[in-house]
């Protein structure tokens, strides 16, 4: 999505060590009309998927995942915690995830309550490196018995690998801004 490349090149800042910071537009100040028109993309690529849920994780993927769900119809937005807060019961699908930022595992959970069997979940993040978020994500939809129509990142570092990872395992990804090489401050789309 040319937009989305233009404004990662003019507003995105590499800190080396594979970490691009876009908390100017997508992931702490947001761009919410950059949001919609990237929602609008992901409708038009997965339209007739008859999407019934959109699953994300927090923090970054939640208000990504809210604004592309306006263009879904009545489509609920669902995100996995990091943590086992005291109020989401006994009753959830867990499944570990290795954080790229953070450097540390989360157990992530998501309420049984909320995800199951005839469900058709949209998976959509901010970034995607080595595909361990998404690899969580998925893990926990097969646990749930719900069926995978696909995948919606905002910048996939290619180079890094997860994404080919996750389309081998026959899952669509639509990366909106797909990066092939970041090397002293460039940056160089696919
Ligand atoms: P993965 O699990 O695919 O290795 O990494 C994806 C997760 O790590 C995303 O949920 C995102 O929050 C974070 N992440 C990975 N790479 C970057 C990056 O270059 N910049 C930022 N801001 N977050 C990243």
């Amino acid at each position: 999505m040319k937009l989305l490349e233009e404004r990662i090149i003019k507003d995105g800042v590499f800190l080396g060590n594979d970490i691009l910071k876009v908390d100017n537009f997508l992931n702490h100040q947001i761009d919410v009309a950059l949001l919609d028109k990237m929602g609008a993309e992901w409708a038009r690529l997965y339209e007739g998927e008859k999407i019934t849920k959109i699953l994300t994780i927090e923090a970054s993927g939640i208000g990504i995942a809210c604004i592309a769900a306006r263009h879904f119809g009545s489509c609920p937005v669902l995100f996995a915690k990091k943590s086992k807060s005291s109020n989401i019961g006994d009753d959830f699908y867990t499944a570990k995830a290795y954080s790229f930022t953070h450097g540390n595992v989360n157990d992530i959970v998501v309420s049984k309550k909320y995800l199951g069997k005839g469900d058709r979940v949209l998976i959509i993040d901010d970034f995607l490196a080595n595909g361990e978020a998404l690899l969580a994500l998925t893990s926990i939809c097969n646990k749930a018995g719900a069926e995978i129509a696909g995948v919606g990142i905002a910048v996939e570092k290619w180079y890094q690998g997860g994404g080919d990872k996750i389309r081998d395992m026959g899952i669509r990804v639509e990366s909106l801004a797909k990066i092939k090489k970041m090397e002293d401050g460039r940056i160089e789309f696919c």
